[in-house]
């Protein structure tokens, strides 16, 4: 049985969990191709106009696995992964989305509901509903999980040691044994964005390799343990509803606090309603905390040498700072 993966939203998350447990089901796991202008205008034709980039970007990447010919396309409704707080809402409905708004994909469509007090959602009552549809055993489904948790863990464990979603993933499958990752560049950049927004090389326009290739490092919040993240939400009054904007504030609070950080880029899709309010507290933020600040927003028409413009000038800006700096010392 071909069970279909999108390429988007929070498979830079949690691929490997759902690959090794669906593999462990004895399915065969087939993975949307990388996202092109072709699949995103897809997407648009089967979105409505006011939602946000990425879920647009979702909808392609579910419309590429129909026409692969998978016989289900997994979208898990993610519900919550901390008590008392929430995804946003597009996760929380995207299973509806994709059901009323895609042709062909109501019969696809495997989906279970997704609760968790931690990031670690290989619980079994999160995927029993799902080895039922797919005529497994209760054992086999617990069994599995085993296995993706463990390989889970490992995928989370090498990103903190300063690794980006596709090197962990590399990584991974290799079985390589793994090192932190050295600091090459003359300056750090601390890229504040959700995974999808960041790892999907169309829309960040492999923002990550480009500013590596301007020899600046760059540090994200996966890249951190997420007790620490946790743990930085002191800084806010009150946190916020959803879960992956908490992280990224709690991010920023760690930029903002760290020496070796010279500077943020906010990476942000069209359309995002958290990223409208967490965007605005992280820049506010950088003007007490006198750190540098840039905010990127990428919709499906930005081009490549606007974003290329923005962030080389940014850099230099940061890099004659740090060598002022190291000058002055
Ligand atoms: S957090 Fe923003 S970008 Fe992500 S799904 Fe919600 S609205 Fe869209």
């Amino acid at each position: 049985m071909k069970i279909g993966i999108p390429r988007a939203l929070l498979f830079y998350y949690y691929y490997p969990l759902w690959k090794t447990f669906f593999e462990e089901m004895g399915c065969q796991v087939v993975v949307s191709k990388q996202t092109t202008k072709e699949l995103i205008d897809k997407g648009i034709k089967h979105s409505v106009p006011e939602i946000c980039v990425p879920i647009k970007i979702f909808n392609g990447h579910v419309l590429d696995l129909l026409e692969q010919g998978v016989d289900y396309v997994y979208v898990p409704r993610m519900m919550e992964i901390r008590k008392r707080e929430c995804f946003c809402p597009k996760f929380m409905g995207l299973p509806d989305m994709v059901k009323y708004s895609l042709p062909g994909a109501a019969d696809k469509l495997l989906s279970s509901q997704i609760k968790s007090d931690s990031d670690d959602i290989a619980q079994p009552g999160n995927f029993l509903e799902i080895g039922a549809k797919l005529g497994k055993s209760d054992f086999l489904v617990r069994e599995a999980l085993k296995d993706a948790q463990r390989v889970w863990n490992r995928y989370r464990y090498i990103m903190k040691q300063g690794y980006t979603a596709a090197e962990a993933l590399e990584i991974l499958e290799s079985k390589q044994s793994i090192e932190v990752r050295q600091h090459k560049g003359e300056i750090k950049i601390g890229l504040m964005g959700y995974v999808y927004d960041i790892y999907d090389e169309f829309v960040s326009m492999n923002i990550v390799d480009k500013l590596r290739e301007m020899k600046v490092d760059v540090v994200t919040f996966e890249m951190y343990d997420e007790r620490l993240l946790d743990a930085g939400l002191k800084h806010l009054r009150k946190k916020l509803f959803w879960t992956f904007s908490n992280k990224l504030l709690s991010a920023a609070y760690k930029f903002f606090e760290d020496d070796t950080v010279d500077g943020i880029i906010h990476v942000t899709a069209f359309g995002c309603g958290p990223d409208s309010l967490i965007g605005k507290v992280a820049e506010l933020e950088s003007i007490r905390c006198q750190k540098p600040f840039m905010t990127v927003r990428v919709d499906e028409h930005t081009g490549e040498n606007h974003l290329l413009t923005r962030i080389e000038a940014f850099s230099d800006m940061l890099k004659r700072k740090h060598r002022a700096a190291k000058k002055e010392a």
